[in-house]
């Protein structure tokens, strides 16, 4: 096992040469602690392939360094790295048998046939009940999600240093994709194998990470656990990606106590928040938990509901609707009267307010004592 280190490291593609083109890494700098699993988000063409595959060594960085464990590895070719890898296509031998396919390892790398029984037999006891059975099987009539059980038993067999997937479960249909993920991370807990997680999924990013990477156009915005990220985000664009349903966001200005929206209405901000912040254009952003929502009109502003949205398992329920040009769900009790009109102010110690240019984060309401 291993920690992952990567310092300044830059990745330009040949296509990305042409003038005024962005790397696909652009001088990432972090630390991946040892045993930990770390999931990788942010947009489509962020980069977090590329992060991955460089980290794996199957892409050269055009400038920075890589470490494993203090070592550095920026030179070494990927099949010394030692990691496994898995992606959406699982790379799997198809014609072998389960077993075949845990097996070849050895057989390339010329180990004693007591080694390789000794090894699999490890391996398929901490992989749990009903593996031995998988692994009689041609690989071509398992199922997606036993097709995934091996390909990480292969990965485990050969005791990796660092795990890399990259979507790995995507492919799955979604009652799969729940019983893999909770399969997974049970045996990446077990193992403490150091692993990088890829996916465009929060949910899925939000399970399986120790801590989340957010990433956004070859740069790291921010890296910290799910917590952090949802209450003491870096600047706007975390506070919009990480949350569901989405944290609403409502351009403002800022004149003495008076907070007033495009559409001119305003509420009055307390004093002790209204001094920590300039005057002028900010950004003002809500979470769904975060207004507070009342049947008369009181202090709050006008929100024309359009549905009021009932999840029962949840014991709650949204109310739908738009205000200040923006779109909000606000959370309300799940007997909440069927009313078209409800009336909002922000729960000022949960809100959220960002610079209006460079979206950086001016006041957030930091993560709550739980306990
Ligand atoms: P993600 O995994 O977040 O979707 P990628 O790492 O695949 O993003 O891609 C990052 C950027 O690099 C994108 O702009 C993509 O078009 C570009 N890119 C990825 N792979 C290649 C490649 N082999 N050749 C040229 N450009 C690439």
């Amino acid at each position: 096992m291993s920690s992952v280190q990567l310092e300044n490291v830059v990745k330009y593609y040949d296509s990305a040469l042409l003038p005024g083109a962005a790397p696909a890494l652009d001088h990432i700098t972090l630390e991946i602690r040892d045993g930990e699993t770390v999931s990788v988000v942010g947009p489509s063409g962020c980069g977090k392939s590329t992060l991955l595959k460089t980290i794996a060594g199957l892409e050269r960085p055009d400038a920075g360094r890589i470490f494993y464990n203090q070592t550095e590895v920026t030179q070494i070719p990927t099949q010394e790295r030692g990691i496994g890898m898995i992606f959406q296509d699982y790379a799997l031998y198809p014609n072998r048998e389960g077993q075949g396919n845990l097996s070849y390892y050895f057989e390339v790398r010329k180990k004693t046939e007591e080694e390789k029984q000794q090894r699999l037999k490890e391996t398929a006891e901490m992989m749990g009940i009903g593996f031995d059975l998988l692994l009689s099987r041609q690989v071509d009539t398992l199922s997606g999600g036993e097709r995934q059980r091996v390909g990480i038993a292969r990965c485990i067999v050969r005791d990796p240093n660092v795990f890399l997937m990259d979507e790995p479960i995507s492919n799955l249909d979604a009652k799969l994709r729940e019983r893999t993920r909770v399969e997974m991370r049970r045996l990446l807990s077990k193992f403490g194998i150091t692993t990088l997680y890829v996916t465009h999924d929060q949910q899925e990013a939000i399970f399986m990470g120790d801590r989340i990477i957010v990433m956004r156009a070859g740069r790291v915005e921010q890296f910290d656990s799910f917590d952090a990220l949802y209450y003491t985000p870096a600047n706007l664009f975390v506070a919009s990606l990480i949350g569901t349903p989405p944290i609403s966001v409502l351009p403002a200005e800022r004149d003495g106590l008076t907070l007033r929206l495009h559409s001119g209405d305003s509420w009055t901000l307390p004093e002790a928040l209204a001094h920590t912040l300039p005057p002028g254009r900010l950004r003002l952003a809500v979470r769904p938990e975060g207004w507070l929502v009342a049947l008369q009109p009181g202090d709050g502003l006008a929100l024309n509901v359009t549905h009021i949205e009932r999840l029962y398992t949840e014991r709650a329920a949204f109310a739908h609707g738009q205000l200040g040009g923006a779109a909000i769900n606000a959370l309300v009790p799940l007997d909440f009267p069927d009313t078209r009109q409800v009336f909002l102010q922000p729960d000022w110690e949960r809100s959220y307010v960002f610079h209006a240019d460079n979206e950086s984060a001016l006041h957030v309401p930091g993560v709550p004592d739980l306990f």
